[in-house]
């Protein structure tokens, strides 16, 4: 993925030869719980850079992270800490929070979940393959640090942070909207893929009509990502190939 937002890598572009209308043409991953465990260095950084901003105490014990959008998250924590969410303490809190989260990659005890190398794999490697995009909650400097550690950045042409917006929804149409700029095409729903851990992934998959593949690896269960009726739900990304999700 290129640095800037915006700009695409053009050798990843996709080649003349379209795949047949209405096949898989984009999975876009969650990072958190989906792609990777980063050993709990976003939460960490998130209570340490609010103390750090602004002198009040970790208030991320009164937070559930889950499925969450970085700006959400600041917001509610403000709401704990009694600070005023504006664009000026935004800038401050994440400015501290990527200082501190690369100390806690460093310590990288985390990594991708079973399964995600070889979907990743399996997928560039399809007739016709599908184009790799996120779809996060993480802020992009932060996503770019998460998956930069374990070397998944560049794997992954664009995608949908959330710079973009503070709603998940919101953020999964930019990511729609991006992804038919960077194709060169209207995307239509079922065109997509999105892969989450939540039921915030799947909702928000379903809010842009793609198809939705949930994985009960980031701390919820198999059973409530199940009654969510995703078009897949698995314990891992070792059950399913990149073929059954894709329809190549
Ligand atoms: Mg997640």
């Amino acid at each position: 993925m290129a640095d800037a937002q915006g700009e695409t890598n053009p050798t990843t572009r996709p080649s003349a030869n379209e795949p047949a209308r209405g096949a898989v043409r984009l999975v876009l991953f969650d990072i958190d719980g989906t792609l990777v465990s980063t050993g709990g260095a976003g939460m960490k950084a998130f209570g340490e850079a609010f103390e750090a901003a602004f002198g009040v105490g970790d208030v991320t014990g009164k937070i559930k992270f889950a499925g969450r959008t970085d700006y959400s998250l600041f917001r509610e924590m403000c709401r704990h800490g009694g600070i005023d969410c504006t664009a000026e303490t935004r800038d401050t809190f994440f400015s501290h929070y990527l200082r501190l989260v690369d100390g806690h990659l460093d310590a990288n005890t985390g990594g991708p979940f079973p399964g995600v190398l070889r979907m990743l794999d399996e997928i560039a490697a399809l007739p016709d393959a599908p184009t790799l995009g996120l779809l996060t909650g993480n802020i992009r400097e932060g996503a770019m640090r998460k998956l930069g550690v374990y070397g998944l950045w560049d794997r992954f042409a664009f995608g949908g942070f959330s710079d973009d917006d503070e709603d998940r929804n919101r953020i999964a149409a930019a990511a729609k909207t991006r992804g038919g700029e960077y194709l060169e095409c209207r995307l239509d729903g079922p065109e997509i893929v999105v892969v989450g851990d939540t039921p915030r992934d799947i909702a928000c998959g379903r809010h842009i009509g793609a198809r939705t593949l949930a994985v009960a690896t980031g701390g919820g269960t198999l059973e409530a990502l199940q009654e969510c009726e995703p078009d897949w739900a698995v314990p891992d990304l070792t059950h399913l190939s990149a073929a059954e999700v894709c329809g190549r």
